[in-house]
């Protein structure tokens, strides 16, 4: 909750995963007064384990919200308010923050933009119902689970061949599907072919499961295929767009539009900082609870150069 309705915090924090709170976390231990605001929709929060975080590997994404804010709430200077910011304005070491759910102008020196990405699924019927149990987007998040089973990888663009060839690192029995779209030359027929991939060019009719996991897929045309799991490309988008209303540049990684940063999480707007998802890949808790700790790093190096020049 928020302390009081004319404080200014030192930084407020847009989004509490990996990248907002362990950006908390070294605030909190640098003295810094730090409100985190969060809409609390991560976007691993459809997966039942994470993996890859060292000492956390298989916890539940809630599980390792649970444990990281209680031990940042060690730190009296951190509060949480759970909410979502609508619009910012104002300028470096004054900034107002607009909530969905208050008129109270929440104020600060600092903002860092936390605020990851959001997966568009593509429209295939059935596969939000299997969508983090058995179909995953990232095989270095979930390929481990699936290794040796029967994948079918639906890529229906210039990336499958790239795609399928990464998923081959985790199971060999691989079948492409690039809903009906033939845009895979001879040469890359031949070559997924070479490997043992069937290349099914068919649009889906539907994915069908079992108890929340896929089982087999059919097509308009061709016979139904069994499947045990499913990599899919789902479109990324940002969050939400109130870093680029506070004037924010993003540019495109591929159809990837990521908030500009410089190595230490700045970005163009004197003040403004950015981690995580929202800013770059590598798209992985790990990769974005670093990025927290180097962006509060600069917020804090920052905030110290202004206080030390005013005394001079
Ligand atoms: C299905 C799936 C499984 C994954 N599994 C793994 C895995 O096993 N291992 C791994 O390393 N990575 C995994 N990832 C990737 C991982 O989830 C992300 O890299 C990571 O969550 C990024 O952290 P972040 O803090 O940048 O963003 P997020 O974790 O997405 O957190 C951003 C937060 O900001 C909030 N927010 C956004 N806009 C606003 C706003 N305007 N106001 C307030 N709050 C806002 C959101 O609600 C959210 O709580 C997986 C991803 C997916 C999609």
């Amino acid at each position: 909750m928020q302390k009081h309705a004319n404080e200014t915090y030192d930084v407020v924090i847009v989004g509490g995963g990996p990248a907002g709170l362990n950006a908390a976390l070294v605030l909190g231990r640098s003295r810094r007064s730090v409100l985190v605001i969060d809409e609390e929709l991560p976007r691993n929060r459809v997966t039942r384990e994470s993996h890859g975080f060292l000492t956390r590997d298989g916890i539940a994404p809630a599980e390792f919200r649970r444990i990281a804010k209680e031990q940042i709430l060690k730190y009296p200077s951190v509060t949480f308010q759970s909410d979502i910011v609508k619009s910012a304005t104002g300028r470096d070491g004054d900034f107002h923050l607009h909530l969905e759910s208050s008129e109270v102008v929440v104020r600060s020196r600092k903002i860092l933009f936390a605020t990851g990405m959001k997966d568009v699924l593509p429209d295939i019927d059935g596969l939000s119902e299997v969508y983090g149990t058995s179909a995953f987007v990232c095989p270095f998040c979930d390929g481990w689970e699936l290794r040796d089973k029967q994948i079918s990888v639906i890529a229906p663009n210039d990336l499958s061949l790239h795609f399928v060839k990464m998923i081959s690192g985790w199971t060999k029995h691989l079948t492409l599907l690039t809903q009906g779209s033939p845009f895979l030359s001879p040469d890359q027929h031949s070559e997924i072919q070479l490997h043992g991939i069937v290349v099914i060019e068919d649009e889906i009719k539907r994915i069908e499961s079992l108890k929340g996991y896929v089982n087999h897929i059919t097509f308009r045309s061709n016979p139904p295929v069994k499947c045990e799991g499913i990599f899919f490309l789902p479109t990324l988008i940002q969050s939400t767009d109130v870093s680029e209303k506070l004037g924010c540049v993003l540019s495109g990684n591929g159809p990837v539009m990521e908030i500009d940063t410089d190595t230490m999480g700045r970005t163009n707007v004197s003040g403004v900082y950015s981690a995580g998802d929202a800013s770059g890949a590598p798209f992985q808790l790990i990769s974005a609870a670093s990025s927290g700790a180097t962006a509060a790093a600069a917020i804090q190096l920052d905030l110290l150069d202004a206080e030390w020049n005013r005394i001079q």
